[in-house]
């Protein structure tokens, strides 16, 4: 469900207790008259600072691509660092043999181990377990979180049994996807840049992860090696590409936001080293970065001052998981003070930073009751406010704002990276069906964002053309994906 951000809805404001009023006492507590009239002003500066019409589009399109371009040509070259992933062999479906994946990205790690069959049995089976890492050794030493990442390996791999098989006298291979920026140096090495994501662990910054890795496992006494480093974006183009060979570009969209993409050597000028025998490499944009001519609001602002990162990933900020919730927080916050939209309520909850999340305002969005129910009641758990429906519906609104420019320009940024595929290779991208693999929890869970995004591809690319490029969800792709991209970097093929 949408509600229109168009004149109808908003003469209602004008218009003051129009139909559904009053609201059903149950959902609204002491509800004083909301000051919707002057709520409706900031709303519609709101959508008018937020919109993105197809000029807008195709301006961070073209910038996409631009800016893609000039971070291939030279490191540092634009905001898109433009990450060589050194996966230059793809999965073909062929791969044979017992295969091990560890996902390490967040505050959980995962383990997965499959079996696979080659063309005809493709995946025999898999297994997987996910271990939660314990608060301490977040902040302990190197050491310490590879020893407990090695041993929690070592308990999975002793379970390995039934349709499982290791051939006799070989060490196990394992695709490593570490969701953590790093200076990638092979396909099997990579330098920490920093820890990130609440980690701070002391010792590893500077270091090859891959190294740490194999002595911890080699300490532990477990008969594995690591034979590829990845990214997450990569681990899930490589992924659907098993089942799918027209996937060309990755997309994650969860509480972050990164691409990826297939693209030719003699298109990467920065590239001196060996030449890949494909032709072809897998390149990470890191396109959370990207803040060229993007549309944003005194509440991205405000919001980028008080991060972390301030002046950093404003692509990101604006279209991903962990942004969209908090922006809405900050629009109601104002709207509460500057109009007294809920009433007298005094709303302090909505002073604390994400205290709004995405999948909260995705919730208030699916609401199709005629009074608003879920949204008057998820305003008052996680806001601690009450609301008239005339509150809601605005409400609804704002929600609907930042979804839809979140995911519009979601799609305008995929437009921009197949814009820069196309130009390098006449037809082999639009004249042909192409297809970009996502994941990530918010493309999965917010179906008005995901339409938003398939909306502003189609408007860009026109009727025709669109109907070639084929947006496929791919969920959880990127950890069998990293155990084939083991398989296609086996030290027992060479
Ligand atoms: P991560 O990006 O941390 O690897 P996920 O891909 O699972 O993890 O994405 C999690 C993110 O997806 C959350 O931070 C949230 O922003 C978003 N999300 C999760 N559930 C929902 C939902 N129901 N509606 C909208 N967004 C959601
Ligand atoms: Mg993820």
């Amino acid at each position: 469900m949408s509600v229109a951000v168009t004149p109808p809805a908003l003469r209602s404001f004008h218009s003051g207790r129009s139909a559904g009023w009053p609201p059903r006492p149950r959902v609204v507590m002491s509800v004083r008259s909301s000051n919707t009239v002057s709520a409706a002003p900031i709303l519609i500066k709101l959508q008018r600072d937020c919109a993105t019409p197809l000029p807008v589009l195709r301006h961070v399109a073209d910038a996409m691509a631009a800016d893609m371009r000039a971070g291939l040509e030279v490191d540092g070259g634009s905001d898109l660092k433009m990450i060589l992933s050194y996966v230059d062999a793809l999965p073909t479906g062929n791969e044979k043999g017992l295969f091990y994946a560890l996902d390490l990205g967040g505050t959980n790690f995962r383990v997965l181990r499959v079996q696979l069959g080659g063309k005809d049995e493709r995946v025999v089976e898999t297994e997987f377990e996910q271990v939660s890492i314990p608060q301490e050794l977040m902040f302990g030493t190197s050491e310490e979180l590879f020893d407990f990442i090695a041993s929690g390996l070592e308990k999975f791999a002793q379970k390995e049994a039934g349709n499982f098989c290791l051939p006799k006298g070989r060490t196990r291979e394992l695709g490593f996807t570490f969701s953590f920026p790093v200076k990638q140096t092979s396909i099997d090495s990579g330098i920490l840049i920093k820890w990130t994501k609440g980690f701070a662990v002391s010792g590893t910054a500077g270091k090859d992860v891959v190294a740490c890795l194999n002595e911890a496992m080699k300490r532990q006494g477990l008969n594995m090696r690591v034979s590829a480093l990845v990214n997450d974006t990569v681990g899930t183009l490589a992924g659907a590409r098993y089942w799918d060979d027209d996937v060309m570009v990755a997309v994650i969209l969860g509480t972050g936001t990164n691409a990826c993409y297939v693209e030719r050597i003699d298109a990467i000028p920065k590239l001196h080293g060996p030449n890949s025998k494909s032709g072809r490499t897998i390149v990470n944009t890191e396109w959370g970065a990207f803040s060229n001519g993007l549309p944003l609001t005194e509440f991205d602002i405000e919001m980028d001052a008080e991060s972390i990162n301030p002046g950093e990933q404003i692509f990101e900020k604006t279209i991903s998981g962990m942004y969209l919730g908090e922006i809405v927080r900050r629009v109601l916050l104002k709207m509460a003070e500057d109009a007294r939209l809920f009433g007298d309520c005094d709303p302090e909850k909505l002073r604390m930073p994400f205290s709004l999340r995405t999948p909260d305002i995705c919730a208030m969005q699916q609401d199709s009751s005629k009074d608003f129910e879920v949204v008057g009641s998820i305003l008052h758990d996680v806001t601690g406010v009450s609301s008239d429906l005339i509150a809601r519906k605005i409400v609804v609104d704002v929600c609907d704002t930042i979804a839809k420019r979140g995911g519009r320009l979601a799609g305008a940024g995929i437009v921009g990276i197949l814009q820069k595929m196309e130009d390098d290779s006449r037809g082999l991208v639009f004249g042909k069906r192409t297809v970009v693999a996502m994941d990530g929890g918010l493309y999965e869970h917010y179906p008005q964002y995901r339409s938003y995004l398939q909306d502003a591809v189609t408007e860009l690319l026109g009727p025709e053309i669109s109907k070639n490029i084929v947006i496929e969800h791919s969920k959880d792709g990127s950890g069998i994906g990293a155990a084939l991209l083991a398989a296609t970097n086996s030290m027992y093929q060479h």
